[in-house]
This record gives structure tokens, C-alpha cells and sequence, in this order.
């Protein structure tokens, strides 16, 4: 797609430089940018010549993703253990031309409901920080900046810088199940599971408009996970567009939720 009415381009190189004039428009892999007409955008933004690190370790064994890490290179990022990383990746159905270039900013400041980085992140009880025109930071839970299907909170001159992932988290053990109508379609839900010392944390996403988070006991039954997860997603809405009507969606998404829950709490006491 030609941005038709883009008559200036500018890398970034410091954070003066983020500063947008009108019609500027950030650009991170251009992936979703170039995808659609943006009658509005006259300048791009470059953001991938601030040259951020793709990844840093935080103390505490946690993982700091640049907002400019592509979904190539969360791949490669130093995870304890990589399985929940590569099936997030994977579940952007997307060619490696896209993923090489499609970024975790651009994914998640987009806000669409199968974002699995959002998924990845939000499971992983990540944190947004953002930098405010100000020259200041703001951080907020990646559950909170995600607001609803294309809606998140990013204030007028804000700039995603990356997104915290705490040691703990990554540590535990998780379980993925996705469903989609097709093989290689769009996720149409998505479910994270993480096993705390007492429970299991479930994040769903793709059948949702936000990602929802809710911990259930270890010790849960079937039949409780299944309700559970039905309160908390019903209580959101459950999203539906041409990957798949609602009530499929909330069938999936429950199913998924007790394989989960049951695969991280096999042969527990
Ligand atoms: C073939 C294909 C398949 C796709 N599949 C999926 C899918 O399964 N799920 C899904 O969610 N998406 C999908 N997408 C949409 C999109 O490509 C991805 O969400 C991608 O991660 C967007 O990242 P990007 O770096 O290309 O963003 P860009 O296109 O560069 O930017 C997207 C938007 O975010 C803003 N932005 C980017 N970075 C920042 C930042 N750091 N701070 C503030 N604003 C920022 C930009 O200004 C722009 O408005 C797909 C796209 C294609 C082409």
C-alpha cells in the first residue's frame, strides 16, 4: 500500500526526535502502517533508528523487550525456557518477511484482540513503560494499557519503549492451547496458562476485546475452571469478527481453558 500523501521521513535518534509535528505518524515495522490507507499521515517517524537493544536481562532474572524487537527476535531472546515465546510468534500467522519485521511496539499499540504479543506479554505479567513528552516515564500493567479490540492507552505524545517481563513469571511452568477456524487462520482464541505455588494463572486472549486474567485454583475442577473462565470473559464480552462468531469463540475458549488448567496441575496432590 502507498502511503499516498507522505511527503517527509525522518529517523529517530533521540528522544527529541520523537516529538511529532502534525501529520507525523511513529513507524516500528510498517507491517500494519503499509497495510491500509492512512489519508491523515504526511510524515513517518522512524522509530527503528533509535536502536534500542532487542532484549535486556533485568535484575532478577526478568526480560526487558524493546518496543523495536521484532517477533523474529523475540525468538531469540534469552527465555528460560522458549516454547511460550516461539508459539506466541507462531501464533501470528504471518510470513517470515512480516516477522522479520513486525515489532512487539507495533503489536501491542495496535490492540488487536489477536495480538499474541499482547498475549505473550500479558500472560507473563508484563509491564508497558512509556515515555511521556514530558521527558518522564509511565509505566502501567500491559492488562491495563490494552483497553479494548484497537483501543489502548497511549496518551497524545507518548512513545512505547518496551515492556518488562519480572523473573518469576517467566519461570513457571505454562501451557498454551489456540483455536483457529482454519489451520493457518487467525487466532479466534488464544489461552495462556501459568502455574503459581497455589494456582493457575489463565490469560485469554483472541476471544476477547482485551486480555483477561484470572487465577484459578489448583485444585479447581473442570467443570469450576470452565465457569470461571465463562464469568470472567463474559463479563468483558466476548469479541467476534470474521475469525469466528461469539458462541464458538466462548466454546473454544472454555475447552481450551480446562486443558490447560488440567495439563499445569497433572499429578498434583
Ligand atoms: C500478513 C499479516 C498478518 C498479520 N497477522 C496479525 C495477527 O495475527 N495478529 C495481530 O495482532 N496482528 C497481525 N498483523 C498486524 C500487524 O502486522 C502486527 O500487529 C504487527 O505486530 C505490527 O507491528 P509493526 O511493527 O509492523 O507496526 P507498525 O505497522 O509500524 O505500527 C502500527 C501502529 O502502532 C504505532 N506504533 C508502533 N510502534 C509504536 C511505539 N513504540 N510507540 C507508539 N506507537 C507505536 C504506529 O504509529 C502505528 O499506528 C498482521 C499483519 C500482516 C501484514
Amino acid at each position: 500500500m502507498d502511503l499516498a500523501r507522505v511527503e517527509t521521513y525522518r529517523g529517530a535518534h533521540d528522544r527529541e526526535d520523537l516529538r511529532l509535528r502534525p501529520g507525523e505518524r511513529l513507524l516500528a515495522g510498517g507491517t500494519w502502517l503499509f497495510s491500509e490507507p492512512q489519508p491523515e499521515v504526511t510524515g513517518l517517524v522512524d522509530l527503528t533508528t533509535m536502536r534500542w537493544e532487542p532484549w535486556e536481562a533485568l535484575p532478577g532474572g526478568g526480560l526487558r523487550l524493546a518496543a523495536t524487537c521484532t517477533v523474529e527476535q523475540v525468538r531469540s531472546a534469552p527465555w528460560p525456557s522458549s516454547a511460550l515465546a516461539e508459539q506466541c510468534a507462531d501464533a501470528l500467522l504471518m510470513p517470515f518477511t512480516v516477522q522479520s519485521a513486525a515489532t512487539v511496539g507495533g503489536n501491542l499499540c495496535l490492540g488487536l484482540p489477536a495480538g499474541a504479543m499482547i498475549a505473550l506479554t500479558a500472560a507473563l505479567a508484563g509491564e508497558v513503560v512509556l515515555l511521556t513528552p514530558d521527558g518522564g516515564q509511565r509505566h502501567a500493567a500491559v492488562t491495563d494499557f490494552v483497553q479494548g479490540a484497537g483501543a489502548v492507552d497511549l496518551r497524545p505524545g507518548e512513545v512505547l519503549r518496551c515492556v518488562e517481563l519480572p523473573g518469576p513469571a517467566l519461570r513457571q511452568a505454562n501451557a498454551v492451547r489456540r483455536a483457529a477456524l482454519t489451520t493457518y487462520g487467525r487466532s479466534a482464541a488464544l489461552v495462556i496458562g501459568r502455574r503459581s505455588a497455589e494456582s493457575v494463572v489463565l490469560t485469554v486472549t483472541a476471544s476477547v476485546p482485551r486480555p483477561v486474567v484470572l487465577a484459578v485454583a489448583a485444585t479447581a475442577t473442570g467443570t469450576a475452571v470452565r465457569r470461571a473462565v465463562a464469568d470472567a470473559c463474559g463479563s468483558v464480552g466476548w469479541f467476534a469478527d470474521l475469525h469466528g462468531a461469539t458462541d464458538w469463540r466462548a466454546a473454544q475458549t472454555v475447552r481450551l481453558a480446562a486443558e490447560v488448567h488440567a495439563e499445569l496441575t497433572e499429578g498434583a496432590a
